[in-house]
């Protein structure tokens, strides 16, 4: 059988957060840049609800979207003018 100081436990349970630690880093800058490039805000993607007039974002190149207040259909053609 091997034997397992303490010490080694420590540097194993240290090297063990940092990758963790690591692997959540990058995840967190994936989904971070992810995130920005979907989300921008031009007039193709600014939505205007019909029923509680509520101007919204959503994705591009979706043309049928829900309305985050009252979960109305709202379509490309509602969209708001400028
Ligand atoms: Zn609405």
């Amino acid at each position: 059988m091997i034997p397992i100081y303490p010490e080694q436990v420590i540097y194993l349970f240290t090297i063990f957060f940092f990758l963790i630690l690591g692997f959540l880093w990058l995840r967190e800058e994936l989904n971070q840049s992810r995130v920005s490039s979907k989300w921008t805000a031009d007039k193709k993607s600014l939505y205007l609800c019909g029923k509680c007039h509520l101007s919204f974002l959503a994705f591009r190149g979706q043309t049928v979207v829900r309305c985050p207040r009252c979960g109305e259909l709202c379509f490309l053609r509602r969209r708001k003018r400028f």
